[in-house]
């Protein structure tokens, strides 16, 4: 595909392109340069409940809130450290931050009748 801005051949399914985001016929470059990107992509926060794997899928007002939301989620939750988070003192304060939970995936807490 031929980019709108600049002429340069570019691939739409390339890796560069996928994380850069924009319009279909703009290539990675003239995004960032341009900055024609605006979305605030969602952020998947992992996390565990009983014996099941949940998900929060979150939306943020800005870039910035997202990363310092998600910086703070991966310290508190144990990313990289283990149990460790559960038991220090450390712990990056997380309230106050603004989000809107998009949707979300837990296990049933009444797992096979119990209480
Ligand atoms: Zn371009």
């Amino acid at each position: 595909m031929i980019c709108v801005h600049c002429d340069y051949e570019f691939d739409p399914k390339g890796t560069l392109k996928q994380l850069a985001g924009g319009k279909i016929n703009e290539c990675a470059a003239c995004v960032e340069e341009l900055g024609t990107e605006t979305a605030i992509k969602y952020l998947g926060c992992a996390s565990s409940d009983g014996k099941m794997g949940g998900i929060s899928i979150l939306a943020f007002e800005s870039n910035d809130a997202r990363e310092s939301y998600r910086e703070a989620w991966n310290n508190n939750s144990g990313m990289n450290i283990g149990k460790q988070a559960a038991l220090n003192g450390t712990n990056t304060p997380m309230s106050g931050m603004k989000f809107k939970q998009m949707g979300e995936n837990f296990g049933n807490s009444n797992h096979k009748g119990k209480l």
